[in-house]
């Protein structure tokens, strides 16, 4: 048996999985990543375990995925079959939602399980998932410590006013709050600025999480001060299938006039809309870019047109602009979006360098842009990973 310690990550999505092993003997050091994708439909899977090794991709029979328990169990055995001495001594789980009172992660005892399926109707397409997850994990290492990591935790620092909507207060007080989400990502780049820009670190930051998801977090001193998603993830700005904001008048017409149930307007908010709703090709921004068609266009002006408009809005909220970062499979990868993004926006103080934005350099800005624009990409399994090693290290 190996005397390496070892953590396992896990982020369950609503039919995916996504997992990480990592050395903990000193800092995180990530040995497998992974993914099984389509649970319960047509599984499929991909991991990769460092240098020297060769990755994993291949359909699954539905038999070893049916469920996220048994895709636990598939993606265990992969990790088994490429490490056979490594045992978790801690588990690290992405949970959507921590609620008004969790600002940091949480060591899983029954009584934060039960606050957080309490939180169940807070995210009802997402917690339910991450928590079948833990449920899962507990039942595969009963002796390692399991860590919850919430995606709500980084912007509990948001001030009242970006915290509240404006509705009766006695909602506020039942839990109808601005959370804002992906807040492992702002986390980690929050990190990373303190380490490679201490200076910019301390300023006023805007980052663009730009993935099937997207978000955009106004930070100052690396802390959460406003983002664009609010009550769910799907506030702010347009995504893969997700609306982003809306008119909620727009919910009362599809239910009255178009006599949608509410689970039909969910569905068709969270799952047809956003680039493939618009787009009526694809939610996957490379597809887009590619395809040169109308609709196609249409949907990455949107895209564009949304994220420039929070800019603005967001760098008022921080009373100034010091860096822009992207990060997301899109911002770290699409020359175009940023490109589009920092169009015309000298006012703001941006000006990109289009070399550099071209070669994906870190730093995308000139040398006399006032505002710092920068490529930072994420990794949230690094800060559920960071947060697990935490634990166990105070724990002896
Ligand atoms: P994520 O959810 O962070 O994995 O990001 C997924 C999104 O990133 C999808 O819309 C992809 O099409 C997009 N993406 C990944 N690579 C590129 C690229 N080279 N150019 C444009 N979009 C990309």
């Amino acid at each position: 048996m190996t005397t390496t310690p070892v953590a396992l990550t896990l982020n369950a999505g609503s039919s995916s999985l996504k997992f990480g092993l990592f050395d903990i003997s000193g800092a995180p050091a990530v040995m497998a990543v992974g993914q099984i994708d389509s649970i319960g439909k047509a599984p499929r899977l991909k991991a990769s375990f460092g240098p020297g090794r060769s990755p994993v991709s291949r359909d699954l029979t539905p038999a070893e995925a049916a469920d996220h328990k048994s895709a636990l169990a598939t993606a265990l055995a992969v990790l088994r079959e490429a490490f056979p001495r490594a045992k978790a001594s801690a588990v690290g789980h992405r949970v959507v939602h921590g609620g008004p009172s969790y600002d940091r992660p949480m060591v899983l005892t029954p009584e934060v399980m039960e606050e957080l399926r309490r939180l169940s109707p807070f995210a009802p397409i997402h917690q339910p998932h991450n928590l079948a997850g833990i449920d899962a994990a507990v039942e595969a290492f009963p002796e390692a410590l399991q860590v919850a990591c919430f995606d709500t935790a980084f912007h509990r620092t948001h001030p009242k006013v970006n915290d509240v909507f404006a509705l009766p207060r006695e909602y506020y007080d039942k839990g109808v709050r601005r959370y804002g989400f992906h807040g492992l990502s702002y986390d980690y780049i929050s990190g990373e600025l303190k380490r490679i820009a201490p200076l910019i670190h301390e300023g006023r930051v805007i980052v663009a999480h730009l993935g099937n998801g997207a978000s955009m977090c106004g930070m100052i001193g690396g802390r959460s001060v406003a983002s664009t998603m609010g009550f769910t993830a799907l506030d702010g700005l347009p995504m893969g299938t997700r609306t982003g904001q809306i008119d909620p008048g727009v919910i009362f017409y599809m239910v009255q006039q178009e006599g949608m149930s509410i689970d039909e307007v969910r569905q068709l908010f969270y799952s047809k809309s956003g680039l493939l709703g618009l787009s009526g090709l694809s939610n996957d921004m490379r597809a887009l870019e590619a395809a040169g068609t109308v609709e196609a266009n249409e949907a990455i002006d949107y895209f564009v047109f949304r994220i420039r408009r929070e800019l603005g809005g967001l760098a008022a909220a921080l009373g100034g602009l010091d860096a822009l970062v992207f990060c997301g499979g899109i911002g770290e990868n699409s020359r175009l979006i940023r490109e589009r993004v920092c169009e015309g926006m000298g006012w703001i103080g941006l000006e990109l360098d289009r070399e550099r934005n071209g070669r994906n350099d870190t730093v995308i800005s000139t040398d006399m842009s006032r505002a710092r624009v920068m490529v930072v990409p994420t990794n949230e399994e690094l800060v559920i990973a960071r947060a697990a090693k935490d634990f166990l290290d105070t724990r002896g």
